[in-house]
């Protein structure tokens, strides 16, 4: 059964969609997931709202090198659309 699945969807699902990364509650294939920088999914906007203003707390501390980082790592997930799946799909 898992190889069927793993066939069916070209490729294995990354674990990081299978659970809210703030919170651990389990992502369902028909929940919403709220994607952060591309690989990061939360069940809920307010989830990803905390992330996000913890990461700009740190980035504010650190300043330098985040900044591109971050930006590479967004474009290049969005070109690739590969984490689209039924749920509604909101990328920060
Ligand atoms: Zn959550």
């Amino acid at each position: 059964m898992a190889s069927y699945y793993a066939g069916l969807f070209g490729n294995e699902e990354p674990h990081f969609l299978e659970s809210c990364s703030l919170c651990r509650k389990p992502l369902g294939l028909k929940s919403d997931i709220y994607m952060y920088r591309g690989d990061t999914a939360f069940c809920s906007e307010d989830c990803r709202q905390e992330q996000i203003e913890s990461d700009e707390a740190k980035e504010r501390s650190r300043k330098k090198s985040a900044r591109s980082l971050r930006k590479s790592a967004e474009s290049k997930d969005s070109a690739s659309g590969k984490n689209v799946r039924t749920g509604t799909l909101v990328v920060a």
